[in-house]
C-alpha cells in the first residue's frame, strides 16, 4: 500500500500564513478578501487556478509580478513565524514507514516551495525523491492527474493507495483517482462537512493516522 500525503495543511502548517499573504497581495490589487475568505475560496487549488479565479472576480488580468510579490510575502512569513510542521505528523509518518508502508508527497505547490517548507520543518529527508507537484501534470486538484501520476511513479495501483488531505479539492481529486481519502480536520479552518461530503473519512489528530492507515 502507498500512503500519499498532501503537503500544505497536512505536513506543514502553511495555510494560515499563505492565505494571509495572498489576501494581502490581493487587497493591493483591489480584491478585498480577508484571509478567511481567501482560504474558503482558494485553499487546495494550484496557483494557476487561484490566479484564474481572482482574475475572473476582478474582471482583469493581475500584473505580471503579482505571483512574485505574493510569494515574497509568503516566504518571508514562513521564515518569520517560523513555519511549523503539523502537530504530530512527523511521528505519524515514521510509524507508518516503520510498518513497511510506502509513502510519498503530492501537492498543488511548486517543487521549490516544498523544498523550502519541508526543509524548514525537517520533513524533507523523510520523502526525498518521492515528492510530486501539480506542475508535473496537465490538470491540478480537483482532477485526479497528480495522484495518478504519483501512484504510477511509485509503481502502485490506485486502489492500493490512501491519500491524506485537508482540502475539498484534494479529497475530490483522491476520490476521482479511485483512492481512499483520509481528511485531516484538526486545524481551525477545516470544513468537516464539506470534506465528508466530498468523500473523505474525517479525522482530527495526526496521532490517529497510523491506526487509520495500518488497519
Ligand atoms: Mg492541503
Amino acid at each position: 500500500m502507498l500512503v500519499i500525503f498532501d503537503c500544505d495543511g497536512v505536513l506543514v502548517d502553511t495555510e494560515p500564513l499563505a492565505n494571509a499573504s495572498l489576501s494581502r497581495a490581493l487587497r493591493a490589487q483591489g480584491l478585498d478578501w480577508s484571509p478567511e475568505e481567501t482560504t474558503r475560496r482558494l485553499m487546495g487549488l494550484s496557483l494557476k487556478s487561484c490566479v484564474e479565479i481572482c482574475e475572473a472576480e476582478l474582471g482583469r488580468k493581475l500584473p505580471d509580478d503579482f505571483l512574485e510579490t505574493m510569494q515574497a510575502y509568503t516566504y518571508q512569513s514562513f521564515r518569520d513565524a517560523p513555519l511549523q510542521a503539523i502537530a504530530g505528523v512527523k511521528e505519524a509518518i515514521l510509524t507508518v514507514q516503520q510498518a513497511g508502508r510506502d509513502t510519498c508527497v503530492a501537492s498543488s505547490g511548486s517543487p521549490e516551495k516544498m523544498r523550502f517548507t519541508l526543509g524548514l520543518t525537517g520533513l524533507w529527508d523523510l520523502f526525498d525523491g518521492r515528492i510530486f507537484s501539480a506542475s508535473q501534470v496537465p490538470r491540478g486538484k480537483p482532477f485526479p492527474d497528480l495522484f495518478l501520476h504519483a501512484a504510477l511513479s511509485m509503481n502502485v495501483q490506485p486502489f492500493d493507495c490512501v491519500v491524506i488531505e485537508d482540502s475539498v479539492p484534494g479529497v475530490q481529486a483522491a476520490r476521482s483517482a479511485g483512492m481512499k481519502a483520509l481528511a485531516y480536520a484538526g486545524e481551525p479552518y477545516a470544513n468537516r462537512d464539506a470534506l465528508r461530503q466530498a468523500g473523505g473519512q474525517v479525522f482530527d489528530d495526526m496521532k490517529q493516522l497510523p491506526g487509520l492507515v495500518l488497519t
